[in-house]
C-alpha cells in the first residue's frame, strides 16, 4: 500500500492534480485524486484502486450480481481488485505469470500460471477476470481456449486490453521460443517487470470479438463503464460467457 502511494505520488503533477468525492466499486464512498493525466493518474485514495481497476470493478457490480456464490480466478496476485474478490467470492484463485517458473508452482508465495497452458481442472471457475494482460499473452487463441475450458458452463468472463480500433494489429510473434517483430516493440508498465515493462505482441481492436467466438464463448460483448468521475472517459470492459 505504501510503496503503490509512493509510485504515484512520484509520478504527480501539480498542475494536473486535483481531488473529488466519488463511490469506488470496492470500498464504497471515497475520494478520488487525479495525480497526472496519464491512464494510471487516477487513484480512490482509500484504497488506491487505479482507473482500470476501478472500471473492472463498476462491470462487476453491473453484470455479476451474487458474487459470494461464485468461485473466481484473477490474473494477478495483490491489489484492490484481488482483495475485493477476495472479501466477496466464494473463493478466489489468483496468480501471475513468471517466465523462470514452472506453472502451477509458487515463487515467494505467488502461483505462477501462463495463461497458454492453465495448470487449473476443466469446469473450475464461475468468473474469470484479468486486466491488460491478454495483449501480452504470445498465442492468444490458445489462452482464450484455456480459460474457456477452466470456466463452468454459465461462468462469466471480464477483462480489459487496450482497445484501438476496429480491427486488431498483430505487433510480434513467438516463431520457436523467439520473438518476432512485426512493428516496432512496444512495451506497456508492468509492476512485475518495472525496468523493462512487457512486449504488447498484438494492439486489440474491436474485432476480439471475433476471437472469443471462434474459442467458443458465447454473449460475448463490450460493455462501456461510465466513470462518475468527470476526468475519467468511459472505459470498454469485454465481458463473455461459457454456454
Ligand atoms: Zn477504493
Amino acid at each position: 500500500m505504501l510503496s503503490r502511494l509512493r509510485n504515484g505520488l512520484a509520478s504527480l503533477q501539480w498542475r494536473e492534480f486535483a481531488l473529488a468525492p466519488s463511490r469506488c466499486p470496492f470500498c464504497g464512498p471515497s475520494l478520488f485524486v487525479r495525480l497526472h493525466r496519464g491512464d494510471a493518474g487516477v487513484r480512490c485514495v482509500r484504497c488506491t484502486a487505479a482507473e482500470i481497476h476501478l472500471a473492472l470493478g463498476r462491470a462487476l457490480q453491473e453484470l455479476v450480481p451474487g458474487i459470494s456464490l461464485l468461485d473466481a480466478c484473477e490474473f494477478s496476485a495483490r491489489g484492490p481488485l484481488v482483495e475485493h474478490l477476495r472479501r466477496h467470492a466464494r473463493s478466489v484463485a489468483v496468480s501471475e505469470y513468471f517466465a523462470d517458473v514452472e506453472p502451477g508452482r509458487s515463487r515467494d508465495g505467488v502461483r505462477c500460471e501462463d495463461m497458454q497452458r492453465l495448470t487449473y481442472a476443466d469446469s473450475s471457475f464461475d468468473l474469470v477476470t484479468h486486466t491488460e494482460v491478454l495483449e501480452h499473452v504470445p498465442d492468444d487463441a490458445l489462452a482464450l481456449a484455456e480459460l474457456h475450458r477452466v470456466l463452468r458452463r454459465g461462468g462469466r468472463m471480464l477483462f480489459s486490453v487496450p482497445l484501438l480500433g476496429e480491427t486488431t494489429v498483430v505487433r510480434a510473434r513467438l516463431v520457436d521460443g523467439a520473438v518476432v517483430h512485426l512493428l516496432p516493440p512496444a512495451y506497456h508498465a508492468d509492476p512485475q517487470r518495472p525496468d523493462t515493462g512487457v512486449l504488447a505482441f498484438r494492439d486489440y481492436g474491436a474485432d476480439l470479438l471475433d476471437r472469443l467466438r471462434a474459442a467458443g464463448f458465447a454473449d460475448v460483448r463490450l460493455h462501456t463503464v461510465q466513470s462518475p468521475l468527470a476526468w475519467l472517459p468511459a472505459r470498454r470492459i469485454v465481458f463473455a460467457r461459457k454456454a
